[in-house]
């Protein structure tokens, strides 16, 4: 079988490879950066800022310790330089993947011709194939108001992507995922940070305690965050100003640099979806294999419009191939975690407050605050709470981490709802001390009234 994938980005790689396991010829087609978004301009350069922003943190935090006497100049460039080591070697080791796994890797923009052949813009080649993978992932939204579309305003590419630092004053338009983490990075560097929030709180759409309790160490630390503020007008040649409204009243935020974190929208345009006769509105649709509605047509990751999540994109290739090769076999429903990489980290799965409140859940809630962990407190990472929820018969289905290593944490509560894990059933693991994943037992253990490091509940 021959199956080309449009599209190098996690998403496409995985599934490029994915075929090869499944012994197909395979075609890997990507007009830009091998490693999409997520690479280049997304998960792993925002990572790498943050990790050396926790460095310039824990300076300033020993200095208070007393363990150093000062606290030396950071070096921005150098910061920039080691994201772009980190992003080629990485971006190295996919190719050599693709390579050892036999994928033919083309650079070059691919188009639909029909729905068995696509052309490559540069080269008018033509390729048919058995399978298409659409993976074209998606791209920074921008606001429609005046000035938003000026090149001079920034969206997160141009974080990564522009070998200038944004200036003194940074004035974030959005504080979802994307804003809050660069938010934590750019008041880490020194910045004055400005975050603005049309809802009424910044990550509206993760729990709201965990929200609300970073909101307040944001601000703690200087950063000013504006929510229910709406954008009017972005004046984008220098000095820069947004102008926007909160409860009617006009405020003028003047910066150095704008950004705009308001979302990303699919991308597929170029790829001419029309002369294969596939349906698109604002994204890709497709069913829970990941087909079109051509069904040999998939469609995988960002440009679906189900999650924006770079382990989404690669958990969906690897259901859309085994679809391919078992295609009899329901496709499994994914269960997918999120997690905001700021300070403490926030990481959730499943259902949560809000969501049980919706749907008339009856839940069990138990909460473990981290300060009384001890492994929390010899990192000096004592902010923070895990809320466990549960039906009333103390099955897990659901949980928020906010927390130092929420992100590494979520995968063992993910496995829980997964295998229909009672708080019961997980009596019994015993978890090494002193880690920070002990907080997850005294946390489950809470459901209970149990937990050995609260106090006892009010009986
Ligand atoms: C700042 C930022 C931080 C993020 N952080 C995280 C995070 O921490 N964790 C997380 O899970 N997600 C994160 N994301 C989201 C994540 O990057 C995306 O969900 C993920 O990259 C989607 O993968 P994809 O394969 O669907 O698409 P993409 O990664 O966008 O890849 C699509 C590729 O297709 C290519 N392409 C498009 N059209 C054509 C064509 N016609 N022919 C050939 N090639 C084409 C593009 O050049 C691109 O390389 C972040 C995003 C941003 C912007």
């Amino acid at each position: 079988m021959k199956i080309v994938v449009i599209g190098g980005g996690i998403g496409g790689y995985t599934a490029a490879i994915k075929a090869a396991q499944y012994k197909a010829e395979v075609v890997l087609i990507e007009k830009g950066k091998l490693g999409g978004t997520c690479l280049n301009r997304g998960c792993i350069p925002t990572k790498a800022f943050l990790h050396d922003a926790h460095i310039i943190d824990a300076v300033h935090t020993s200095k208070a310790l007393g363990i150093f006497d000062s606290v030396p100049n950071h070096n921005v460039q150098a910061i920039i330089d080691r994201k772009n080591t980190v992003v080629e070697r990485l971006r190295d080791g996919i190719a050599s993947l693709c390579k050892a796994n036999k994928v033919e890797l083309i650079e070059d923009e691919a188009g639909f011709i029909d729905s068995h052949t696509i052309v490559l813009k540069n080269s008018q080649q033509k390729i048919s194939a058995d399978v298409f993978i659409i993976a074209t992932g998606s791209m920074p939204h921008r606001l429609p108001v005046e000035g938003a579309q000026s090149d001079e305003v920034w969206t997160s590419d141009d974080c990564f992507d522009t070998p200038v630092l944004p200036g003194q004053h940074v004035c974030l338009i959005g504080g979802g995922v994307i804003g809050v983490e660069l938010a934590t990075f750019y008041k880490s560097i020194g910045c004055n940070v400005t975050v603005i929030e049309a809802q009424k709180r910044i990550l509206p759409n993760m729990d709201r305690d965990a929200a609300n309790q970073l909101a307040t160490l944001l601000k703690k630390q200087s950063v000013t965050i504006l929510t229910n503020a709406f954008v009017k007008e972005i004046k984008s040649t220098p000095p820069f100003q947004v102008i926007c409204t909160v409860n009617d009243i006009e405020h003028k935020i003047v910066a150095d640099r704008i950004i705009q974190s308001v979302g990303r929208k699919a991308v597929f345009s170029e790829l001419k979806p029309e002369n294969a006769r596939i349906e698109t509105s604002k994204i890709i649709q497709v069913n829970d294999a990941y087909q079109t509605n051509i069904p040999h047509i998939y469609a995988i990751g960002d440009v679906n419009g189900q999650s924006w999540l770079a382990h989404a994109a690669a958990a969906q290739a690897k259901v859309a191939m085994d679809h391919i090769f078992h295609p009899y076999t329901k496709p499994h429903k994914l269960l997918i975690p999120s997690v905001v990489y700021s300070d403490p980290q926030i990481a959730s799965i499943g259902l949560d407050e809000t969501m049980a409140k919706e749907q008339n859940i009856d839940i069990n809630i138990g909460k473990f605050l981290v300060s009384a962990n001890g492994k929390h407190v010899v990192e000096g990472k004592d902010r923070g709470f895990i809320k466990i929820i549960t039906d009333k018969e103390n099955k897990i289905l659901g949980c928020t981490i906010f927390s130092h290593l929420a992100s590494e944490m979520i995968a063992y509560m993910t496995q829980a709802i997964l295998t229909n894990q009672t708080i019961e059933s997980l009596e019994s693991v015993v978890f090494p001390h002193p880690t920070i994943t002990e907080s997850l037992e005294d946390a489950m253990a809470d459901v209970l009234g149990l937990a050995i490091h609260s106090f006892p509940k009010v009986r």
